[in-house]
């Protein structure tokens, strides 16, 4: 399986913009971002005018970066998207957001979607009862979303759920918090249910190079 292996902060560096890709770094004074560092590379100082198809990779490429997935899988879920009656810009939005890693750290499981990501890959989750290590994996209404009874897990997941800087868990989801803290999707995710980090992306834009 595919994976980037570059440093995470240069994805940041490169749309000049906080992802938070890397949990409570992310909200420190280490931040490149708020050091104000250019953008990767050799003109990484330089700041042209950017052409139409300029904007729009830009666009797209920050969706991806901020929800960890690669082109082929960002394909994927635009297929998905634009088989829905609805808008399929924010039908893309809400899919990305029922993505399992996405779930799990905007239940405050994991600080970043990658450290949630690691959580399901080494098999800490547990959906619906059945243990479940695929991260892109898309949560239904009603799905339940435990952390496994393994000491090593809960211990994991409690480190987690005591970090300082967490976002607010959004309307769509619900923690049972307790010894095993477990979460549950409500309802399917809506556009203003879109993590408010991203919510100002420009997913029309998206859609206009997705369908080059
Ligand atoms: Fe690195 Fe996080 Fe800052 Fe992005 S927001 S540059 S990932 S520390």
């Amino acid at each position: 399986m595919a994976r980037y292996t570059d440093p995470v902060c240069k994805r940041c560096r490169r749309e000049q913009q906080k992802l938070y890709l890397k949990g409570s770094r992310c909200y420190s004074p280490k931040c490149p971002i708020d050091r104000e560092m250019p953008a990767p590379g050799m003109h990484g100082h330089r700041k042209g005018k950017m052409s139409e198809y300029g904007i729009r990779l830009r666009e797209k490429q920050k969706l991806k970066f901020f929800y960890g997935v690669l082109e082929r899988q960002f394909r994927r879920y635009f297929v998905v998207a634009s088989r829905s009656a609805e808008n399929t810009g924010e039908q893309l939005l809400t899919v990305l957001e029922r993505r399992l890693d996405n779930v799990i750290h905007r239940l405050g499981f994991a600080p970043s979607r990658a450290a949630a990501r690691q959580l399901v890959a080494h098999g800490h989750i547990v959906l619906n009862g059945y243990k479940c290590d695929i991260p892109s994996l898309l949560v239904k209404p009603n799905d339940v979303i435990k952390v496994k009874g393994r000491p090593n897990s809960l211990q994991l997941v409690k480190l987690f759920l005591q970090e300082t800087h967490k976002e607010p868990v959004p309307d769509f989801l619900e923690v049972i918090p307790g010894e095993n803290p477990e979460g549950r999707m409500s309802r399917m995710p809506s556009r203003s249910d879109v993590d408010p980090r991203i919510a100002d992306i420009r997913e029309q834009l998206i859609i206009e190079i997705a369908t080059r």
